[in-house]
């Protein structure tokens, strides 16, 4: 190996991910994750070692080097892990190709055209369906035959590190007769996965469950921030708009989908069956470990959740099949989130409003404060990492501090 990588490391050579880097004085460029160092990809490029159009690895976001396609992106990657794994290679010896993280600038790593976001955990769906209407009826009618989602705001998507203003809105305290205005009481994290689609599908085809995956490049972690009381006020009956617009993170390392292949693992079984058009075969969700931390300003963080990618009841197959089934086309650089990620227990719920169910039951911390939703000043971090043996592959973290709501 030309880098030496800590065993618990997420960017090992199983992983080998993509972002968007800069050190001071450069502009942006692609670069590749391994242990604590980033591969230059413009650098590599100015090697002559590859037989594609290398001009993409000078460009500030990934999206034309996903449009060269899998055939090409896969290829490249395969060949620099080659080429990492020998002495021998084109690459040793030549200390200045790598960047260690610690002195890069990440950013943000795709220019993301549409953003969806899917409400395909079945534990999470039925957890607000109790709290926001009916504790008999949590699913709504539709939910278990198709994966209900969303169009959300792509222009408000930035990259991990940048601070969330708390927003104001609309709520209707359930005190109050009458709608008040001012800063959101209840904002909320919610953990999620971003799938970023890597082909285009023309307007009018299905692409089906069998081929969705030639469409997803590949994933990474994204925290939707939730403003609670501006969506339970707003929803009815067109669903989330302004209590989810104003911001949502995403992680800057896209982890690509082949990279994930040793994970593969069935889903939970779905009953009744599914319509013909959303049957998959084989196992379509991946066991990607997952957890959320709460830092309080000055403070030290403290792990609030822990829940499992795997625990999905929709998979992307089923999300990409039934997104398209009208004949709406997706494009390279759209993003499809998965909907918050919580599992059975307590201790796996992916938002505050599982956590303390609904503000009923604040969350302890460490430092002897409790927590029903976000505080200013506290700093959320989603992690995520796949193990499979000796193989383990990461996908760093998404973080980001939440500042107080601008002045009036
Ligand atoms: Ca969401």
């Amino acid at each position: 190996m030309l880098v030496q990588v800590a065993k618990d490391s997420d960017f090992t050579i199983h992983n080998l991910p993509w972002g968007i880097f800069s050190v001071p004085g450069e502009s942006p460029r692609v670069g590749m994750a391994i242990g604590d160092q980033i591969l230059d990809m413009v650098a590599v490029a100015e090697l002559e070692l590859f037989d594609f159009d290398v001009s993409v690895f000078y460009e500030d976001k990934l999206n034309p080097f996903i449009a060269l396609g899998k055939s090409v992106t896969n290829k490249a990657r395969t060949q620099v892990q080659g080429w990492l794994k020998s002495k021998d290679s084109p690459l040793a010896g030549k200390p200045e190709l790598f960047v260690p993280q610690a002195e890069a600038t990440m950013h943000l790593p795709i220019s993301i055209g549409d953003y969806t976001d899917f409400y395909s955990s079945i534990e999470h769906a039925t957890n607000v369906g109790r709290m926001f209407r009916d504790p008999e009826n949590a699913l709504l009618p539709n939910w278990r035959h198709l994966p209900v989602g969303y169009h959300g705001r792509s222009s408000s998507i930035i990259e991990s590190g940048v601070p969330i203003r708390r927003p104001k809105g609309q709520t209707k305290p359930p005190t109050s007769d009458t709608p008040i205005y001012g800063p959101s009481k209840r904002l909320d994290f919610e953990l999620e996965m971003g799938f970023v689609i890597g082909k285009d599908s023309e307007l009018g085809q299905q692409v089906s469950t069998d081929e969705a995956e030639d469409y997803i490049f590949g994933l990474a972690l994204f925290n939707d921030w939730s403003a609670r009381d501006i969506q339970k006020w707003e929803y009815v009956p067109l669903g989330p708009f302004l209590g989810k617009s104003f911001a949502s993170s995403l992680a800057p390392w896209i982890v690509t989908l082949e990279a994930l292949e040793p994970f593969r693992t069935a889903g939970p079984a779905q009953d009744p069956a599914v319509l013909p058009y959303l049957a998959s075969r084989g196992p379509a969700n991946y066991n990607i470990q997952l957890e959320v931390g709460i830092t309080p300003k000055n403070g030290t963080e403290q792990v609030v959740s822990r829940s499992n990618f795997g625990y999905m009841y929709w998979s992307m197959r089923q999300q990409l099949a039934h997104h398209t089934v009208n004949g709406c086309n997706v494009r390279v650089g759209d993003l499809m989130a998965s909907g918050t990620i919580s599992g059975k227990d307590e201790s796996s719920y992916g938002s505050m409003l599982e956590i303390s169910k609904g503000g009923k039951q604040p969350f302890p911390m460490n430092d002897g404060s409790t927590r029903s939703f976000l505080d200013d000043g506290d700093t959320v971090t989603m992690r995520g990492w796949g193990e499979a043996g000796d193989i383990r592959v990461g996908f760093g973290e998404v973080s980001a501090e939440i500042l107080p709501a601008s002045p009036e």
